[in-house]
């Protein structure tokens, strides 16, 4: 049962997404906005599309747990029908949502996942693409009140579903302040300075749907008009791979725990804040980068690169679409050779995109 519904809807709803990152495109360039880049925008689309591989088997495992805690644990009855019911859930899974956002800022291997949604240094709808592979296989435990509450697996799938998809529209820069709903939604404004890496940005502003949390806990903060935004991370990624983009941070964080003096060092360089280090060794965290003079990663893209590019996005969503429509059919690991296949096929493209030879830098 878990199985089967969570799932399908993804067949329509990734379409529909890349149709909203064309017209978003085109309308920028009508307006002459330059909030695109190509190769930015293909490695982002392809890290959502794997993303989808990756975690259509992975949240079916939280979902699975979820369901089982509830059947055992659950304590309340709820009607799917009452819209009570689903207010609710929003309501609790947006709080929940919070915790599990500002978490994975705040603690340093669940940043290794999180990392991946803030690694480009552009910001546009093919940003809210831009979602990490790894991190299906802690989320769920912080939504266990919900299964303990009693609250059905259906409605919490939907409600995460809802809660996934609203922030898609907020990850533009086309959209200014909307007034009165800054002060309780997320919007684009105030979601924009969550993806900056100006000092007044870091760690704020980690809801999803509502800001209101933000607020209660001391973590909102408005965009400013006189400071400009500088996407992305202090330790630029500069490489175009779907597959490195989402295993780079755990990289470091294991050659840190791996160089750890002791058992509690190379915990604390796990579970300690991203930029942690022992009290007796210098910091070597970065500070706020230049407003004026930041260098975004360019790279050139010859036609025959964008050609590939494109051609490659195509194939990798025909081949999401076919294996989201016969995964139901699937045994467990036909499904495991498929999505193994698919992250040799987007590492290997990663590795074309990214070779030395079209690294030199360029403005466009
Ligand atoms: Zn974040
Ligand atoms: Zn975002």
């Amino acid at each position: 049962m878990v199985d089967n519904f969570s799932l399908k809807p993804m067949i329509l709803v990734i379409p529909v997404l890349l149709i909203l990152v064309f017209i978003e495109l085109s309308f920028a360039y009508l307006k002459g906005k330059k909030v695109y880049n190509f190769q930015d925008s293909i490695t982002s689309i392809n890290i959502g599309l794997l993303s989808q591989f990756v975690n259509s088997t992975g949240a079916v495992f939280g979902a699975l747990m979820y369901a089982l805690i509830e059947a055992r644990y659950g304590t309340l009855a709820w009607s799917t029908s009452s819209p009570f019911t689903w207010v609710f859930t929003l309501l609790l899974y947006d709080f929940l949502y919070y915790w599990v956002h500002r978490t994975g800022h705040m603690v340093n291997i669940f940043w290794a996942a999180h990392i991946t949604h803030h690694s480009s240094e552009e910001f546009n709808l093919s940003t809210a693409m831009r979602q990490a592979s790894t991190g299906f296989y802690f989320k769920w435990v912080f939504y266990l009140p919900l299964a303990v509450l009693g609250i059905p697996v259906q409605v919490y799938v939907v409600v995460g579903l809802i809660d996934l998809l609203y922030q898609f529209w907020v990850h533009t820069r086309l959209i200014g302040r909307l007034g009165f709903l800054e002060w309780f939604l997320v919007t684009p404004s105030n979601h924009r300075v969550h993806h900056g890496q100006n000092d007044y940005c870091i760690d704020k502003n980690f809801g999803g749907i509502f800001c209101l949390w933000d607020r209660l806990f001391g973590t909102y903060a408005d965009e400013r008009a006189d400071e400009p935004i500088v996407y992305g991370i202090r330790k630029p990624l500069k490489n175009w791979s779907p597959v490195w983009s989402n295993l780079h941070y755990y990289k470091s964080l294991w050659i840190k725990a791996k160089g750890a003096r002791s058992w509690r060092e190379g915990l604390m360089f796990l579970v300690a804040e991203p930029d942690w280090t022992p009290a007796d060794i210098k910091s070597t965290s970065t500070k706020s980068p230049a407003v004026s003079t930041y260098q975004k990663h360019r790279s050139l893209a010859p036609t025959s690169i964008r050609l590939s590019g494109i051609a490659t996005t195509l194939v990798s969503l025909g081949l999401l679409i076919l294996y989201l429509g016969t995964r139901d059919q699937m045994p467990l690991f036909q499904q495991v050779i498929f999505v193994a296949v698919a992250i040799v096929m987007f590492a290997g493209i990663g590795k074309i995109w990214s070779l030395e030879k079209f690294q030199s830098p360029q403005n466009e």
